[in-house]
C-alpha cells in the first residue's frame, strides 16, 4: 500500500518528454510540486517542472537528488533502465515498479506475459542468433522482424516477405536480439488504458480506435468506431488481467490488433500514459495523467467518464515543412476558430520530420460532429484525411 501523499509534496518523474510535461501539469493542478530527471536542458517536462535534475537515468547523484526531493516517483519514458527504478524503489514508492517496466521493455517477455494471462498475441519466434534462422517456422512469413528492445514509433522493425530476407533484415537491425512476428490481417487497431492502485483497485478508459501512419500514431477516435460492446468488454478485461497479474501500480496502456475475422490480439503495452490517451485531458472528467498522479500518491482511483465524443490528431513535425526545407509553424489561428478544438504543443524548440510536436483534440456533442470538425482541421493543417 502507498500511504496517501497529500498535495504540497513533491513528486518525481523519470524522463522529460511530452508525457512527463502533461504529468507535471496534472500534478501541479492538484497542488503538488514536481521534480523531473532528464539530461536534456530543454526537455518539455523540465521546462515546466519546479525542479529539473539534468543527469542521465543511471547517474548516482541525479538519482540521489531525485530521492531526496520527492515523496514518490513515476516514469514517463518506458526505456528508463529498469534497474534505476529498482534503485529508487528501495527508498521511495516507485510506480510502476522496475520489474513491471522490465517486462514492457522486452517484446519477448511482454508476449510471454500476454500468453500467461490467456491473451492471444501474434505467432512469433525469437531471433537472437544467426544459427536460429534455419529453425524459424515458414508459417511466420510474411512477417515483421522487431528488435526486442528500444523500438518505438515503427523504428527498429522491418517487414520481410520470405525466410530468404531474414538474414539481411536482422543485419539491418544491427544483429541485436529480435522477435519475428507473423504479419496479421488487421481490420483496425485499438488500445485500452487502465490505472491500478496499490490496493488492487482498477479503473479504465473507454476503448480507443487508433490509426497509425508509417508506424506512428496519427488519429485516435473515442468512442471507437467498429467496436461493439462485446469486443470492448473483451479488450478491457484483457488489459485488466495483464495489469493485475503483474501486480502493476500506475497507468498502463495495452495496444491491440482487431483482425479481419473480428478477433482480438494483443500487440504491445506501455508502462505509462500513452499517446492514444491524450484525448482524456479534454474529453474525460479525469485524464490519464490525473490517474497517474492518483495511483502514485495512493489517492482514490475513480472511474473516468468520457463526457464528449472526440478525435485526437497528432501534430507531427512534417507539418512544419509544408513549404519545403524552411521550418514554419502551421496556421494555428485557422483551426482555433473551429468549435471544440483543444491545441496542445509540447514546447519543443525545433521541428523535425517524424517528431511529435503536439496534438489536437476535437470534442463535440456527437462522434459525427467531432469527426467532421477534425476532418476540417486535418484539411487546413495538411494532415491526410482519415
Ligand atoms: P512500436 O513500438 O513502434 O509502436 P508496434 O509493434 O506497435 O511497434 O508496431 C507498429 C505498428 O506496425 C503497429 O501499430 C501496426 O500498425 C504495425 N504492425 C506491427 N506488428 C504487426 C503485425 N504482426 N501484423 C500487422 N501489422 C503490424
Ligand atoms: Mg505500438
Amino acid at each position: 500500500m502507498i500511504p496517501f501523499i497529500s498535495p504540497g509534496a513533491t513528486l518525481g518523474v523519470m524522463g522529460g518528454g511530452q508525457l512527463g510535461r502533461m504529468f507535471v501539469h496534472a500534478a501541479q493542478q492538484m497542488g503538488y510540486f514536481v521534480a523531473v530527471l532528464d539530461a536534456d536542458p530543454a526537455s518539455p517536462a523540465g521546462l515546466v517542472a519546479q525542479y529539473h535534475i539534468q543527469t542521465d537515468y543511471l547517474d548516482e547523484q541525479g538519482l540521489a537528488q531525485l530521492m531526496q526531493r520527492t515523496a514518490a516517483i513515476t516514469t514517463e519514458f518506458e526505456n528508463v533502465p529498469a534497474r534505476a527504478l529498482v534503485t529508487l524503489g528501495a527508498h521511495r514508492p516507485v510506480s510502476p515498479g522496475g520489474a513491471a517496466v522490465a517486462v514492457c521493455q522486452d517484446r519477448l517477455a511482454e508476449k510471454a506475459h500476454f500468453v500467461r494471462c490467456g491473451v492471444p498475441c501474434a505467432p512469433h519466434a525469437a531471433v537472437e542468433r544467426a544459427d536460429q534462422f534455419a529453425a524459424v517456422d515458414e508459417a511466420l512469413f510474411p512477417g515483421v522482424l522487431k528488435t526486442s528492445r528500444l523500438g518505438y514509433d515503427g523504428k527498429g522493425q522491418v517487414r520481410i516477405a520470405t525466410s530468404a530476407e531474414l538474414e539481411a533484415a536482422w543485419t539491418s537491425l544491427g544483429q541485436v536480439p529480435c522477435v519475428l512476428e507473423k504479419m496479421l490481417p488487421l481490420a483496425f487497431e485499438v488500445s485500452v488504458i487502465v490505472a491500478r492502485a496499490a490496493s488492487g483497485r482498477m479503473v479504465h478508459f473507454p476503448v480507443q480506435h487508433n490509426l497509425h501512419r508509417a508506424g506512428v500514431l496519427a488519429v485516435t477516435q473515442v468512442p471507437a468506431p467498429g467496436v461493439d460492446e462485446a469486443l470492448a468488454q473483451q479488450a478491457c478485461a484483457a488489459a485488466e488481467r495483464i495489469a493485475e497479474s503483474m501486480g502493476y501500480v500506475g497507468v498502463l496502456c495495452v495496444e491491440f490488433f482487431v483482425l479481419d475475422d473480428g478477433s482480438l490480439v494483443a500487440n504491445e503495452m506501455a508502462p505509462r500514459p500513452h499517446n492514444s490517451g491524450h484525448y482524456s485531458i479534454d474529453a474525460c472528467d479525469l485524464s490519464q495523467f490525473d490517474l497517474q498522479v492518483r495511483a502514485m500518491t495512493g489517492a482514490p482511483l475513480v472511474e473516468p467518464r468520457l463526457h464528449s465524443p472526440c478525435v485526437m490528431l497528432n501534430l507531427i513535425g512534417d507539418l512544419w515543412f509544408r513549404d519545403g526545407d524552411r521550418e514554419r509553424a502551421p496556421d494555428w489561428a485557422s483551426v482555433l476558430e473551429l468549435p471544440g478544438v483543444h491545441l496542445h504543443l509540447y514546447g519543443k524548440a525545433s521541428a523535425r520530420p517524424g517528431r511529435k510536436m503536439g496534438h489536437l483534440t476535437v470534442t463535440a456533442p456527437t462522434a459525427a460532429q467531432a469527426r467532421e470538425v477534425a476532418l476540417q482541421v486535418a484539411q487546413r493543417l495538411g494532415i491526410e484525411a482519415f
